[in-house]
């Protein structure tokens, strides 16, 4: 599972995450061509985080 977050909504990402997985969550910063493509999954803004297990 990935998961997608702006700057906003980093705390709430991990948080679900942990939430849906069960497991640790691993962030990364999303290269700037990825978040010109990507969309936070909790609102409208552009993506800065990438949040995954592996
Ligand atoms: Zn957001």
């Amino acid at each position: 599972m990935e998961t997608y977050s702006c700057e906003t909504h980093i705390d709430h990402a991990l948080d679900m995450f942990v939430a849906q997985t069960q497991e640790f969550p691993i962030m990364d910063k999303l290269s700037d061509n990825e978040k010109l493509s990507t969309k936070c999954s909790y609102c409208e803004e552009q993506a800065t985080y990438i949040v995954s297990s592996k």
